[in-house]
């Protein structure tokens, strides 16, 4: 299955909170994107990997992707080494995107920065023929994605540029909320976490006004480059 967007995310959530109005955004537009989950999210305080695993599987059906997908790599573990960039080769190779959306290339959570430079240096090397990975017993063909953004997580960045999101913000908010065992729910009697309370939806909603104000509409999300963007003509910017 060949997908047009990719998102790659440390922790089931990652992708949900910072670009999931931009994949709704182009399924819509008839574009097939896909979520690879790094890890589990198995040292998260609140829910369990099972929990998290049928959560994703539901959010995944309210943005209407056409894959979603675990790599089982271990929480606050994984490294930037080449056992850890196979895995993510394997799945970049596997669903050959033109885009990929990674990790912020540095936040709050150590995992955020380091997901963000596997995914750099996995996209980069997937497209090496010389670096032979398998997938059912069958070489894989090398596949470079064309781009590479960087959403943006907790800590601010300023964005490169700001996707439209106004249309999807329920979806997005939808999306998010079925991760009932992380976020603020009344109903849990679990130890409250930076993300359980309540106003930490608030902050999201915050954010997404603030980077949509900054474009002109009601809500955005901003993305960072991994290299210089080329634009064929001055009226693509508008
Ligand atoms: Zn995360």
């Amino acid at each position: 299955m060949k997908l047009d967007i990719l998102v790659l995310a440390a922790h089931p959530d990652d992708a949900e909170l910072t670009c999931s109005g931009t994949i709704a955004l182009h399924v819509a537009m008839g574009k097939k994107a896909g979520v690879v989950d790094l890890t589990q999210g198995e040292l998260g305080t609140r829910g369990t990997p099972e929990l998290r695993l049928e959560e994703a599987r539901e959010s995944a059906g309210i943005l209407g992707l056409e894959v979603r997908d675990n790599l089982g790599l271990p929480d606050m573990f994984f490294r930037n080494d080449r056992e850890h960039q196979l895995a993510v080769i394997r799945k970049i190779r596997q669903y050959q995107p033109d885009i990929v959306l990674a990790n912020a290339v540095s936040d709050r959570h150590p995992d955020h920065g380091r997901g963000a430079q596997l995914a750099i240096d996995a996209c980069f090397m997937a497209g090496l023929r010389k670096i032979e990975t398998e997938l059912d017993g069958k070489l894989q063909e090398a596949w470079r994605p064309a781009q590479l953004f960087h959403y943006i997580q907790s800590q601010y960045i300023k964005p490169d540029f700001v996707v439209d999101v106004s249309d999807y913000w329920e979806t997005k908010i939808a999306s998010i909320k079925a991760f009932r065992s992380q976020f603020f729910n009344p109903a849990s009697d679990e130890p409250e976490t930076f993300i359980s309370s309540e106003n930490f939806m608030k902050f999201i909603d915050a954010r997404g006004r603030e980077y949509g104000q900054s474009i002109g509409v009601t809500y955005g999300e901003g993305f960072t480059l991994n290299k210089q963007l080329g634009v064929r003509s001055l009226f693509d910017l508008l």
